[in-house]
C-alpha cells in the first residue's frame, strides 16, 4: 500500500529547532546529525478526538533512546509537549493526525562522525500530517520474509528508536520489488522478528503469540495489544517464532501507532488459513478502538509559540 501525497498536508506549519514554519520553509541544517550520520531519534503519534494516544509511553521511549544515544542537553518532557501543542493548535490539528517527532543530536561545528562536534544541543522537528491509518485494516497486507535480518542487540540494539532507518528500508525494498505491502524481518537465528515497520502477532489455536522484544522494536501497540489480550482473556506468550509456524498459523496481524491492527493474510505465497476459525484478529481490534479513549492526554488548545 503506497501513501498518496494529501493535499491538506500541503500548507500545515512544521515545528523546527525554534519555531513554527510553513511546509516549504520547514529545513534543517546539511550539518545537522540527521543528515550526517542518522544520528537522531523518533517516535510517531497519533492524535485521535482531541488527545494524543499513549503520549507519555512515546516521550518516555523517544527520553530513552536519546539516553542511550548520549545526547547532551536533551530537552524536557514539558518542553517537548508544549511545543508539541504549539504545533498542533496552529494546524488546528486534533483528529485523524500523525505526528512524527524526532529529536536529532543537533548541527555540528563541521562534517564528521564524532558527536564532540556536536554544540549547539539537540534539533527538535514535529511533524503533524493529516494521515488516516495507513493499512486497510478489514482486508489485510500480504508480505514476504526477507533477507535482511532486523538488527539483534549485538549490532544495534532496537531498544533505541533511532532514524538509521537502513536496515528496515532495504528489507521494505525487497517486498516492494516482490509486489507486496511489507517485508517480514527475521532475527539473526532465523525466528521471526517483526515487519519492516510494525510488530506481528501470530494465533495458533486460540493461543496469541508475539516474538520476545530482542530484536524488534518494543512496540507500544504491541504492549497494549498484550494487556488488552489478558483484560479480553485470550491467552498470549512471548515465543521465538519460526517461519512455519507463521505460514501454519490461523491468524497473524501488525501493529503500530500509524496503523494500528491490521491482518496479514499471506507470508511468501503461503495464505495464513484459519483452521480454527477463530476471530481473535476481529476482538482485539475491537477491544483496542474501545480502548481508545483511556489513553488520550487531551491537548492544551491555549498553547501556542
Ligand atoms: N517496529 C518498528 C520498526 C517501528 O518503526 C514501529 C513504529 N515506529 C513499530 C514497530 C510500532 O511501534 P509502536 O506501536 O510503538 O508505534
Amino acid at each position: 500500500m503506497l501513501q498518496k501525497f494529501n493535499e491538506q498536508n500541503e500548507n500545515i506549519y512544521i515545528y523546527v529547532k525554534d519555531g513554527l514554519y510553513k511546509r516549504a520553509e520547514a529545513k534543517i541544517s546539511v550539518f545537522d546529525s540527521v543528515v550526517q550520520g542518522g544520528d537522531a531519534v523518533w517516535e510517531g503519534l497519533r492524535i485521535y478526538d482531541g488527545g494524543v494516544f499513549k503520549l507519555h509511553e512515546h516521550l518516555n521511549r523517544l527520553m530513552d533512546s536519546a539516553h542511550a544515544m548520549a545526547f547532551e542537553n536533551i530537552p524536557s518532557k514539558e518542553k517537548i509537549i508544549n511545543c508539541l501543542y504549539a504545533t498542533l493548535n496552529a494546524n488546528q490539528m486534533y483528529d485523524d493526525v500523525h505526528t512524527r517527532l524526532t529529536l536529532t543530536r543537533g548541527e555540528k561545528i563541521t562534517s564528521g562522525m564524532d558527536p564532540r562536534l556536536n554544540q549547539f544541543g539537540p534539533s527538535l522537528i514535529i511533524l503533524p500530517e493529516w494521515k488516516p491509518l495507513v493499512y486497510d485494516n478489514d482486508n489485510g497486507i500480504t508480505v514476504i520474509s526477507s533477507a535482511i535480518r532486523r538488527n539483534s542487540p549485538s549490532f544495534l540494539d532496537s531498544k533505541i528508536h533511532h532514524n538509521n532507518l537502513i536496515n528496515n528500508i532495504l528489507a521494505k525494498i525487497q517486498a516492494n520489488k516482490a509486489g507486496v505491502d511489507a517485508a517480514l524481518m527475521l532475527d539473526n537465528y532465523g525466528f521471526a522478528a517483526e515487519l519492516n515497520g510494525s510488530n506481528i502477532f501470530v494465533i495458533r489455536d486460540g493461543i496469541l503469540f508475539t516474538p520476545f522484544a530482542d530484536a524488534c522494536l518494543h512496540g507500544i501497540t504491541r504492549s497494549q495489544v498484550l494487556d488488552l489480550a489478558k483484560s479480553e482473556g485470550i491467552s498470549s506468550q512471548e515465543k521465538n517464532l519460526s517461519l512455519t509456524e507463521i505460514y501454519t498459523a490461523d491468524e497473524m496481524f501488525c501493529t503500530g501507532t500509524w496503523g494500528e491492527l491490521t491482518p496479514i493474510t499471506e507470508v511468501d505465497g503461503r495464505k495464513i488459513l484459519n483452521k480454527t476459525g477463530s476471530h481473535v484478529t476481529k476482538r482485539l481490534q475491537a477491544a483496542f478502538k474501545e480502548d481508545i479513549t483511556n489513553h488520550i492526554t487531551d491537548i492544551d488548545k491555549t498553547v501556542r509559540i
